[in-house]
């Protein structure tokens, strides 16, 4: 049911919104701290300190332990937890993932779910992993599906969540995603997906959100099921995930790691520490390594908090910006494997263009994967359309004797041709690029203005260029409009 979501700001797939539950609204996108009732190392009521305005729990573990059970049934969740906020719970599909077998079954963890007063609950869903035989992905999701058809009958009024699987079969994925949405659910979490963050294959972890997003309605609000890096979670919100949650940053913490937007470090191994949050300002790194363990763990914690939180709130300032994508070419730039994932993203810049804004403040050409943004195939998708006459120049100089000729446009990098009339609107009024032509960026203009030309066919185009564009795409060009060099 997506009248719980409220989408305020869009930018690429990404979105700002407010997400309503019975413990309050939440402003999206957010990271859900994972909270292990057995082992806390942040209180919950101590994490809204940090940012957090939701945070996530495992009814399995709590329906499991004689300790938490009989409490939690009595007290409910939030008194149990001394939280007063939104919480959602897990089902124990991670432990199925892990240990291969459960002892509950979906209904009764349905029901202790809205019998312990979760704001969100989640169906026992199967979490197929990885690049297993399609076979077996394909059999999982049935069970799967059949399981989250009967989640209502035992739901109440607690809020659903819907998770899609299919394993590393873009096209299961996106079947998942489009039946699991028929079902109607209040929020669609991505399950599965940690093994191939765990490995770094963001290639792989953007088609599985892609896929998953053109399942679903674009306004249903996507849980990115374990993932809460903040080096990802830019990338994540422009492929139109809200949600998230951490489990990292206490497991990461007491292991001694140290999460940055670049990456993660080992606390022995730094020197200084890259961060001026209120640990970090107030802790030398001998501070950290001479504490106990649990004090080290504890400022570890807060500092991957604070981190992660930093980072969503410039997500969320760029997305009002209309710059997510420069951040998101920006934090593609710590780890090839990241890159990797940005290159992946911008193979689907023809879906993401069907749902970005039309107008943003800023183009910043960041590298060869700024010529393949969302913006540049839309502005070559409004030249298809235009009149261009019998007789046209394209001319990467301006100032030349135009005369004779019924239209003339101009060349900017790495759009291709525009009219003088586009001159001031985005994108090309905003648009900055490198002084110097690199080869990436002429090729993908050429071939856009080669795409212009082939067009429009009934048009004799002349083609008029400086010498830095000389290349084998000119001679391309040549066979089809009269070249003039400068
Ligand atoms: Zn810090």
């Amino acid at each position: 049911m997506t009248d719980v979501f409220e989408i305020t700001n869009k930018d690429l797939l990404g979105r700002t919104g407010k997400l309503y539950t019975p413990h309050g609204i939440v402003d999206t996108p957010t990271v859900m701290p994972v909270i292990n009732p057995n082992l806390r190392l942040i209180e919950p009521k101590e994490l809204k300190r940090y940012g957090a305005q939701m945070l996530i729990t495992n009814s399995y573990i709590i329906y499991k332990s004689e300790k938490w059970h009989d409490k939690a049934l009595q007290q409910g969740l939030h008194a149990m937890l001394d939280f007063d906020g939104p919480i959602m719970t897990d089902s124990g599909a991670f432990q199925l993932s892990v240990y291969g077998s459960v002892e509950v079954t979906n209904e009764s963890i349905i029901a202790f779910e809205r019998d312990i007063g979760t704001d969100i609950g989640v169906p026992l869903d199967i979490p197929t992993p990885p690049d297993v035989p399609i076979e077996r992905a394909k059999e999982e999701l049935e069970t799967t599906l059949s399981r989250l058809a009967v989640a209502r009958e035992y739901s109440g009024k607690m809020m659903l969540a819907g998770p899609v699987q299919g394993s590393t079969y873009p096209d299961l994925r996106e079947e998942a995603a489009r039946r699991t949405y028929a079902l109607d659910f209040d929020i669609y979490p991505l399950g599965a997906v940690v093994p191939l963050m765990e490995s770094y294959r963001y290639a792989d972890l953007v088609d599985v959100i892609v896929r998953s997003k053109m399942g679903l309605g674009p306004n249903a609000p996507v849980h990115l099921f374990g993932a809460g890096h903040p080096m990802m979670l830019a990338l994540a919100v422009a492929l139109g995930c809200d949600l998230f949650d951490s489990a990292a940053y206490a497991l990461y913490a007491k292991d001694g790691r140290y999460m940055t937007v670049d990456g993660t470090y080992h606390v022995g191994e730094l020197q200084y520490l890259p961060c001026s949050c209120p640990v970090c300002s107030s802790h030398s790194v001998k501070d950290l390594t001479d504490a106990d363990e649990k004090t080290r763990a504890r400022l570890l914690a807060e500092h991957n908090l604070y981190v992660t939180f930093a980072e969503l709130r410039l997500i969320k300032q760029s997305i009002i910006d209309g710059d997510l994508m420069e951040l998101v070419e920006r934090r593609c730039r710590s780890h090839p494997k990241m890159l990797s994932g940005l290159k992946r993203m911008m193979d689907y810049s023809p879906y993401i263009e069907k749902f970005d804004t039309a107008t943003k403040s800023t183009f910043f050409y960041l590298g060869p994967e700024s010529c393949r943004r969302p913006e540049v195939i839309r502005h070559n998708y409004l030249l298809d359309n235009l009149d261009t006459g019998s007789k046209a120049l394209i001319t990467t100089r301006k100032g030349i004797d135009t005369s004779g000729f019924d239209r003339v446009y101009f060349v900017k990098v790495p759009f291709g041709a525009y009219p003088e009339a586009l001159n001031e609107t985005y994108p090309i009024g905003q648009s900055e690029t490198i002084d110097r032509l690199e080869c990436e960026a002429r090729d993908a203009t050429l071939e856009n203005i080669l795409g212009f030309i082939r067009k429009h066919p009934d048009t004799r185009f002349t083609f008029v260029y400086d010498d830095a564009w000389q290349c084998p795409l000119t001679a391309e060009i040549e066979k089809l409009a009269t070249l003039k060099k400068l």
